[in-house]
């Protein structure tokens, strides 16, 4: 079901329109409202009044994490204190928190644009969603729970962390969609297959899997497992939190929330705008937020856009799989490699589970690529052979797909530490000499 199909299924020619008319007045409103903008802006010489359609967006300054940083913790807001109603926050890897305001009218679009995705993953007032996601600072829990409020299903706050209470609520209460990360989902399926639950055990059809890049074959394999309809939602605290975009019934790219999000991607190195279908990084401008908007925040987060209309009926832009992140991407040997290629070679063998660890090391000036694999238990054998062939057969992709060399280490069945949040899969090693 399309949600809001005026907005959903607008005309390209009709949504510039809209997008223009937004963009216009949120320029106005930082201009005035958001000294830092307003410095910026005069810094490169443009006024409000420069800003005349969406196109005009490339004259606009960039935003990044660290200019959040420096404006901790409110100095991006543009309305007083009085006028925000929640405030959340997503830890930095070092230092400061980035925090982020709402108004209460950018609640209502959240939950609006969460309403949207859930419409789009095929839920309805029938449905019972539990929300897996961690509840509190950060915005996949509460963000979650208020959409499924709005789509009038009903929401289970189960939160993330104790496992086996949840699957006990999934059985007992005939949960029909779960909202977590795709990796915690893979550890749900193994707990309950360890329980002897089966998926006929249970009423689940909707997964809603987010907050980690994850890949075709990680769908398939929860898909397989839990015999459920897996869908991407994506999103960013910085932005608003989860469904700033979202997947339907083609499962082919995630629709943008281009009403209110207007994205942009760009060559992360010289912030060139490319053209349509290229790779690179995601930008982001807020078009209608009230208290922390956004001028092309820099997400970090490479794919492309498809402008085709899609055949679930949207017109809305779509974005591909997060092929990486510009700042995890790995240099090996001087190549570029993201985790999640390696992931996608690691599903494509029966033989292994989808979990992994690469650890990067560097002797004698040379870098030194280990994957670490686990083995289904089905196939854990102990004749050393069998074991070998495998190796050399994954060791074979990983070099065609990435075109350097891994050494591949195969180790037992649970034995690769499970994790709840965002998956802790790299190790670089390396100390720079
Ligand atoms: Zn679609």
């Amino acid at each position: 079901m399309i949600w809001n199909k005026n907005k959903e299924c607008m005309s390209r020619e009709e949504m510039r329109q809209l997008q223009g008319a937004r963009l216009r007045k949120l320029v106005d409103n930082v201009y005035h409202n958001v000294p830092f903008y307003r410095e910026k802006m005069q810094a490169m010489n443009i006024m409000p009044d420069d800003i005349k359609t969406i196109d005009d967006i490339k004259k606009l300054p960039f935003t990044t994490k660290q200019d959040l940083r420096d404006n901790y913790p409110f100095g991006l807001n543009a309305v007083p204190q009085s006028a925000i109603v929640r405030v959340h926050a997503s830890s930095g890897t070092t230092g400061r928190p980035t925090v982020v305001g709402y108004t209460r009218r950018d609640l209502a679009v959240w939950s609006e644009a969460i309403a949207r995705c859930l419409a789009a993953f095929g839920a309805s007032r029938e449905d019972t969603i539990s929300v897996a996601y961690g509840y509190g600072l950060f915005t996949g829990g509460l963000g979650l729970h208020y959409g499924v409020e709005h789509l009038g299903a009903s929401v289970v706050p189960t939160s993330s962390g104790n496992t086996d209470k949840h699957i006990l609520l999934i059985k007992d209460l005939g949960i029909t969609g779960v909202a977590c990360t795709p990796s915690y989902a893979l550890h749900m399926a193994e707990v309950m297959r360890k329980k002897g639950i089966t998926p006929d055990d249970l009423k689940l059809r909707i997964g809603i899997f987010g907050g980690e890049p994850w890949t075709e074959n990680m769908r398939k394999s929860l898909e397989e497992k839990l015999q459920i309809d897996a869908y991407n939602i994506y999103g960013l605290s910085e932005i608003m939190g989860p469904g700033v975009s979202h997947e339907c019934e083609c499962k082919n790219g995630s629709h943008i929330i281009e009403d209110h999000f207007f994205p942009e991607i760009i060559n992360p190195e010289t912030c060139e705008v490319l053209p349509e279908g290229e790779q690179g990084e995601l930008v982001f401008t807020t078009l209608t937020k009230e208290g922390m908007p956004l001028l092309r925040y820099r997400t970090k987060d490479l794919c492309s856009l498809i402008y085709e209309p899609c055949e679930c009926g949207r017109t809305s832009v779509r974005m591909t799989r997060i092929m990486g992140r510009s700042d995890d991407m790995l240099i090996i040997r001087g190549i570029n490699v993201f985790p999640s290629q390696i992931e996608s070679v690691i599903l494509q063998l029966p033989e292994f589970e989808p979990q992994y660890l690469l650890v990067v090391t560097r002797e004698n000036n040379r870098d030194n690529l280990e994957v670490h694999v686990e083995l289904k238990e089905e196939y854990y054998s102990d004749e050393i052979n069998k074991t070998i062939e495998m190796r050399d057969r994954l060791a074979r992709r990983l070099q065609s797909v990435l075109s350097i060399s891994a050494d591949v280490k195969i180790v037992s069945p649970n034995t690769l530490e499970r994790s709840v949040g965002k998956s802790k899969r790299v190790i670089d090693k390396r100390v720079l000499e």
